[in-house]
């Protein structure tokens, strides 16, 4: 083990693109890999789309075995961390081996949220965030159409909405239960949460929104029934789509700072230095003083940047326009920046009828744009966004008009 060695805890996104990052500036030699998973970092997005819908679809990994034998970095598979001493600057694995660090990158990202009325083990209630559950998961959908069952997600999130859209595709009859007055409540406007409840309504999947949920009824080790709205339910199979808590387990019993997140500088240093966190498990400050975490693949690259820089001793704290993406069957959904808490709002139409963009304007600058099959009019908004100059939304609302126009 060098003295100077990086250990990066994670095996995902975050922790992809900061190998690849550190390998690029000839730094792979210094770097563990530790992950709990048994496969390589792979591609998580495809879990709740296209690897559900095509039973021949394989796990899609960032980089081949082969790639970080070259680079010289050792991957730990299937071992997670259990421990860290931060003292004696070494981290504990389940094996018992141990791992001694110069930096170490905490890169934990998140773990669903789970009901405490719902036993984690009953044999028909799912989650979805790794491989594996979505292997089980697509078992399950397939057999679920053989036996002409139903599936139930609760939680109208990305991850349940998308998991909804991809089980309608396959054939399957769908209920989606969202106690919240709208979908996608915390993440998009209210006008766009509209439209994907009309959008998921179009594909025959039943969706109930500001539902009361009273209770479950468990028997040998199953879940039979829920009570929505005062009357008894019965599930075939249930989905957890209810969000995912951050994975901080580690960083809380070694004594950094977390809050929602583990907490860290725009350089991504945790409230030790020689510590750094990236992704999903991150808690950052924004420009304005704000501090988010954000659960996107965007998010998870571009503060892996922001670390490797950091080891490599260059300061370049993180300020990327965040943006995402969702496939809700053929709904394609991007956001690029963030929504304001008051905003004027200006709708554009898109090439046809399925497709628009909602911009978000603050004080005469474009804070937000939340586009519906409107690739291009996203990528010209996060142009928009980051130019932050003043605009005319009579303009942004004219589709005649070029936004390439407006940059001007
Ligand atoms: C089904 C699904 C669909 C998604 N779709 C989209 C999408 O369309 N667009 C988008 O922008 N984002 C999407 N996301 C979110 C995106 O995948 C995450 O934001 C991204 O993966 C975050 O990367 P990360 O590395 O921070 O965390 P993760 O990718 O979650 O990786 C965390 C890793 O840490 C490991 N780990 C945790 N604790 C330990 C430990 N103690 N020791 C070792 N390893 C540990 C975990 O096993 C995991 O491998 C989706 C997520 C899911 C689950």
């Amino acid at each position: 083990m060098s003295a100077d060695a990086i250990v990066i805890v994670g095996g995902g996104h975050a922790a992809a693109a900061l190998c690849a990052a550190l390998a690029e500036a000839g730094q792979g030699g210094r770097v563990h890999l530790v992950s709990a998973e048994h496969e390589l970092p792979y591609q998580r997005p495809p879990l709740s789309k296209s690897f559900l819908k095509k039973a021949d679809e394989t796990i899609a990994p960032h980089k081949a075995a082969a790639w970080y034998a070259e680079q010289g970095i050792q991957v730990h598979l299937s071992d997670p961390v259990v421990s860290i001493d931060r003292l004696a600057r070494r981290v504990l694995l389940r094996s018992g081996a141990q791992l001694a660090y110069q930096h170490l990158v905490l890169a934990t990202g998140t773990r669903a949220r789970t009901l405490d009325a719902l036993h984690p083990d009953l044999s028909n209630v799912h989650v979805l965030r790794d491989a594996a559950h979505a292997r089980s998961l697509r078992t399950r959908l397939n057999e679920m159409i053989a036996r002409g069952q139903r599936l139930t997600v609760l939680g109208g999130g990305f991850i349940g909405l998308e998991l909804a859209a991809s089980a309608r595709k396959l054939g399957l009859d769908v209920t989606v239960l969202e106690v919240a007055p709208r979908l996608l409540g915390r993440s998009v406007s209210a006008s766009l949460g509209e439209h994907v409840f009309a959008h998921h309504r179009s594909m025959g999947t039943e969706v109930q929104i500001g539902v009361r949920i009273d209770g479950f009824e468990l028997q040998e080790g199953r879940l039979l029934s829920m009570q929505v709205n005062g009357n008894r339910v019965a599930v075939d199979e249930l989905v957890l789509g209810i969000g995912a808590v951050p994975e901080t387990r580690l960083a809380a019993d070694c004594g950094l700072a977390v809050d929602n997140g583990i907490v860290v500088d725009a350089c991504m240093r945790a409230s030790d230095p020689a510590v750094l966190a990236i992704g999903d498990c991150a808690a950052f400050p924004t420009a304005g003083g704000v501090r988010l975490r954000l659960e996107s693949v965007q998010n998870a690259n571009d503060q892996a940047r922001t670390a490797a820089a950091t080891l490599l001793g260059r300061e370049e704290p993180y300020r990327a326009l965040p943006w995402f993406w969702s496939e809700q069957g053929p709904m394609r959904l991007q956001m690029a920046g963030l929504l304001p808490p008051s905003a004027q709002t200006v709708q554009r139409a898109g090439a046809n009828d399925h497709s628009f963009t909602l911009f978000h304007l603050h004080e005469g600058r474009l804070l937000c744009a939340e586009s519906v099959n409107a690739p291009l009019d996203h990528m010209m908004s996060r142009k928009l966004i980051e130019a932050g100059v003043a605009l005319n939304a009579a303009s942004l609302a004219d589709p005649s008009i070029p936004l390439k126009s407006l940059l001007a």
